[in-house]
């Protein structure tokens, strides 16, 4: 036997037994998207590298260490794409969707960076995401943490998840506070970790992420942003915050809220939870609205956000939800009467639009033809064999409660099935 070929690290198979829950999920989040007007937008999974390096920063995680990153059979620099945010500006502008208008685009799949894998942390992950253009007042920042809300609501993980908000102010208000900070953390250099002092030469604003002990003791007397913003950044974030408040959205303002990415400037939030360990964030976004124009578009506001579908799914698997079974009804077939079979299941289909009907195919005896019955969930199993089919009848077997089988007339057997599935 030749040696088997196993997946890629952290990069991991999505079972059967587990799509149900995706799908539930993914239906969901896609109701709540077409309740606000968000329309889908679908791009490549590759792009030229200097679209992520332009967009989300060359000294940056990600574009430091995270990317994958190869040549093409032409030589030119392709990328598995790390985010969707850069993706959607680039194909936006492409084909003008900017041009004299506001969007409201939202987008799911894969994303690919390559960290240490560990539980919530792969290499090929999931996100949903929104990105919002062409709308410069706090408004739409309220409306898109409105809308992640209601998310949480629906998925049932409302009391699971913390909003934690800050303002970046604009670039020059980062830059002023990056020196004050940058010599506030040389004169305690002391105190930081390691991987603290090496962000202190390269990008300073991201010391504030640390979770070492040491360093957040440090960072408890440093300059707070909050100190540095501008007059307009400052309204916009007290508007924002009087918007949620007339919302009745909670949320905690947290002073060393950063991203690690370089497009953001003005509101950031992050939806946190504590039931994942370290890996705590489950949907983080924020205003951009620099981005466009730095990739060769006009100006123009954005505020978007994304979530990772994993560590939602590993939230909602702790709380075990009942999904609806897939299968409804299984039919087995005994001796000569597979064509029958295979006949009662499409009138079935045609009856009973949208319940999940399986025909046994491949024979074997009564008992394990039940058995497979039994195992596929289904609610009500349909015995069909020679009599049955002389006769013009099929019986029904109720599957999960406690009650007799009946034998039904062919054409009695949809709408009694229809009336059974329906209480
Ligand atoms: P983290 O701080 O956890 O590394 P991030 O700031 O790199 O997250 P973003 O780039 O903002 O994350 O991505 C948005 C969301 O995507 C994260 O909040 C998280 O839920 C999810 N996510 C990011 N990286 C991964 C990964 N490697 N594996 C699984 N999910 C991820
Ligand atoms: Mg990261």
């Amino acid at each position: 036997m030749s040696k088997k070929i196993a997946s890629i690290r952290g990069m991991n198979d999505i079972l059967p037994e587990q799509t149900p829950l995706w799908q539930w999920l993914e239906a969901r989040v896609r109701a709540v998207l077409g309740a606000y007007g968000y329309q889908e937008i679908r791009t490549p999974i590759l792009e030229q590298t200097d679209l992520f390096k332009r967009s989300i920063g060359e000294v940056t995680d990600i574009v430091e260490k995270e990317m994958y990153t190869f040549e093409d059979r032409n030589g030119d620099s392709l990328t598995l794409r790390p985010e969707g945010t850069a993706s959607c500006v680039r194909a936006a502008e492409e084909h003008g969707l900017l041009y004299n208008q506001s969007r409201r685009l939202w987008y799911q799949g894969p994303m690919f960076r390559h960290e240490r894998p560990q539980a919530g942390r792969y290499r090929q992950f999931h996100q949903i995401g929104v990105e919002t253009f062409g709308m410069q007042g706090p408004d739409i920042d309220a409306e898109v943490i409105l809308l992640t809300a209601r998310l949480w609501k629906e998925l049932g993980l409302a009391d699971q998840v913390t909003l934690e908000l800050n303002s970046l102010g604009d670039s020059d208000d980062r830059a002023r506070y990056r020196e004050a900070l940058v010599a506030y953390l040389k004169e305690h250099q002391a105190g930081l970790d390691e991987d603290s002092r090496k962000r202190l030469e390269r990008s300073p604003l991201r010391v504030l992420d640390s979770k070492d002990a040491g360093t957040r003791e440090v960072l408890e007397n440093a300059p707070r942003l909050a100190d540095y913003l501008n007059d307009e950044a400052r309204a916009h974030f007290q508007s924002l915050r009087e918007l949620l408040d007339r919302a009745g959205i909670e949320y905690v303002i947290n002073p060393y809220l950063v991203r690690g990415l370089d497009y953001y400037g003005k509101t950031v939030f992050e939806w946190t939870t504590r039931a994942l360990g370290a890996q705590g964030t489950v949907c983080a976004g924020g205003r951009y609205d620099g981005l466009v124009e730095q990739l060769g578009g006009k100006p123009t506001p954005a505020v978007g956000f994304a979530m990772g579908i994993e560590r939602l799914i590993l939230l909602i698997e702790q709380r075990n939800p009942e999904l609806p079974a897939p299968l409804a009804l299984y039919i087995t077939a005994m001796g000569d009467v597979q064509a029958h079979a295979l006949a009662l299941a499409e009138r079935l289909r045609d009856a009973l639009p949208g319940v999940g009907i399986q025909c046994h195919c491949g024979g074997g005896s009564f008992k394990s033809q039940m058995k497979k019955a039994d195992r596929s969930g289904a609610r009500f199993a349909l015995i069909l064999g020679e009599d049955e089919v002389a006769a013009g009848t099929v019986t029904v077997k109720p599957l999960r409660e406690q009650s007799e089988q009946v034998q039904l007339a062919n054409d009695e057997a949809g709408p009694w099935l229809a009336s059974r599935l329906a209480g």
